[in-house]
C-alpha cells in the first residue's frame, strides 16, 4: 500500500489533500504515515483517527496533552513541537504533501526529500527561500519534486513531454485578487477583512491577502524559476479575472498551450497523487459555453508594486530569495496585526532588500541551510514595524 504524509494536514490545501484520500477509501487504499497541524486540534485529530495516521504531530508543544486526549484509544501516537515535524518528516513515505504555509514548511520539506519521496510541493516558500538546496537535495536522494501551486501544475502538465529549450515563455494568470477594481486611493485604507476575500478560490488567509498585494504571484515568478530553471525574462504574468486558464507554454514555433480547469486545488493536489498517471478528480466539469467570455488585461506595477520586486529579486540572485520571502512574511503579520496599512507592505520589503543587500552582497553566494535561515531572521528583524 502507498504510504502518504501531509504537512499542513489542517490547512486549506491539506484538508484538500486528505479530502482526496478519504475518497480514494481512506485506510483501504493508502497508508497514512503523518498528519501534521498547528492549533486546531480537534480536526488533526480527527483526520488522523479517520485516515487511522501513524503518527498526527502539532507544531506547538504547548499542545501535546490536548492533542494526546484528543487522540486516546485510537491508537494514533501524538507528538508536538519543530523537532516532532523533522522526526515526522524522517517516516519513510512514498508521497508528501508539503501543505505548511510559510518559511517553516523549509525543513520538514528537505527531510521528507532526503529520504526520497515524491514531494508535491504547496509550500511554494521553500522554492522561493531555497530553491537550489531543495533541487540538491532531491537529485541526491532520487527524490522526485512535484508541483502544487495550480500555476505550476499546469506548466508542468503543459509542457509535457517538451523539450525546455523549445519553450520561448510560460505565462502565468492571477486574478487580481480583492482590490482588482478598486481605485487606487482607497487601497491605503485596506482593511485586513477586505483583504481576505477572494474572487475565485478559497484558501487560507495568508495566501488570500497576498493575492489581493500580488506577493503571492510575486512568489509564483520565482518559484516558476526555481522549479522549471527557466530565465526571468520567461516568465509573465496575466490577469484573467475568471481563473478558468491557470498558466499558458509558448513555444520557439509560436504555438501556445494553456491548461484550463476550475478554481479548486484539488486538481493540482490530485494530480500530483495520481502522477504519472490520471484519475477522476473531484473537479467541477467545464463549461466554456456558460462562461461566454474569458478577459485578460495586462498587470498593472503601480497596483502591484510586488511583481516589480519579484524581478529585481531574480535579478539579484543568491540571498534574496530567502530575504524576500521573509521580509514579505513579516509585512504580512504586521499588515495583520493592524500595525501597517496594506500599501506599506511593499515598501517595507523593498526597504529591507535593500537594507541587507547592502550588509550582505546578494550575488551567487553558496546556498546552505544556515545561510538561509540566518537571512531569514535578519530580514523578519529589518522589516517589523
Ligand atoms: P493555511 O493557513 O490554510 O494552512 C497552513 C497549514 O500549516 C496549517 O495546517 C497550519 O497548522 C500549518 N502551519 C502554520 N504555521 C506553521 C508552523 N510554524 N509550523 C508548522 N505548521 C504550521 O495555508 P494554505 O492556504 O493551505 O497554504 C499552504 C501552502 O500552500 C502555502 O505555502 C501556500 O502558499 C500554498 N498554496 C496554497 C493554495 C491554496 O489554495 N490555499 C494554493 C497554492 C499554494
Ligand atoms: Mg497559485
Amino acid at each position: 500500500m502507498r504510504r502518504i504524509s501531509i504537512f499542513g494536514a489542517t490547512g486549506s490545501v491539506g484538508a484538500n489533500g486528505v479530502d482526496l484520500i478519504r475518497r480514494a477509501g481512506g485506510p483501504a487504499a493508502y497508508h497514512t504515515v503523518a498528519l501534521t497541524g498547528g492549533r486546531n486540534i480537534a480536526r488533526l485529530a480527527r483526520m488522523a483517527r479517520d485516515l487511522r495516521a501513524e503518527i498526527a504531530v502539532t507544531a506547538h508543544p504547548e499542545l501535546l496533552d490536548e492533542l494526546r486526549d484528543a487522540l486516546s484509544g485510537s491508537g494514533v501516537e501524538a507528538a508536538a513541537g519543530p523537532q516532532a515535524l523533522i522526526d515526522a518528516a524522517q517516516r519513510p513515505a512514498d508521497w508528501v504533501l508539503s501543505a505548511i504555509v510559510g518559511a517553516a514548511g523549509l525543513v520538514p520539506g528537505l527531510t521528507a526529500l532526503a529520504q526520497g519521496s515524491i514531494l508535491a510541493l504547496a509550500n511554494k516558500e521553500s522554492l522561493v527561500c531555497a530553491g537550489p538546496l531543495l533541487r540538491h537535495a532531491a537529485q541526491a536522494s532520487g527524490a522526485t519534486i512535484l508541483p502544487v501551486d495550480s500555476e505550476h501544475s499546469a506548466i508542468f502538465q503543459a509542457l509535457g513531454q517538451d523539450n525546455l529549450e523549445s519553450v520561448k515563455d510560460v505565462t502565468i494568470t492571477a486574478s487580481g485578487g480583492a482590490f482588482r477594481d478598486w481605485p487606487l486611493e482607497r487601497l491605503a485604507a485596506a482593511t485586513v477583512a477586505e483583504a481576505s476575500t477572494h474572487p475565485n478560490w478559497a484558501m487560507g488567509q495568508r495566501i488570500t491577502i497576498d493575492s489581493a498585494s500580488m506577493f503571492n504571484k510575486a512568489m509564483e515568478v520565482i518559484e516558476a524559476k526555481e522549479f522549471f530553471g527557466l530565465r526571468p525574462d520567461q516568465i509573465r504574468v496575466l490577469v484573467h479575472p475568471e481563473s478558468i486558464i491557470h498558466a499558458m507554454v509558448s513555444h520557439v514555433d509560436g504555438g501556445t498551450i494553456a491548461h484550463l480547469g476550475a478554481p479548486d486545488m484539488r486538481h493540482a493536489i490530485g494530480y500530483a497523487l495520481n502522477w504519472p498517471a490520471r484519475a477522476p478528480l473531484p473537479v467541477a466539469p467545464l463549461d466554456l459555453a456558460a462562461l461566454g467570455s474569458l478577459t485578460f488585461r495586462a498587470p498593472d506595477e503601480h497596483r502591484w508594486p510586488a511583481l516589480r520586486l519579484a524581478r529585481e529579486v531574480m535579478a539579484a540572485g543568491g540571498m534574496a530569495g530567502a530575504v524576500f520571502n521573509a521580509a514579505k512574511e513579516q509585512a504580512l503579520d504586521d499588515f495583520i496585526a493592524g500595525r501597517i496599512g496594506f500599501t506599506r507592505m511593499a515598501p517595507r520589503v523593498e526597504m529591507t532588500l535593500q537594507a541587507l543587500s547592502a550588509r550582505a552582497g546578494f550575488g551567487d553566494d553558496p546556498v546552505d541551510l544556515d545561510t538561509v535561515l540566518h537571512w531569514d531572521r535578519e530580514a523578519r528583524k529589518e522589516t517589523a514595524a
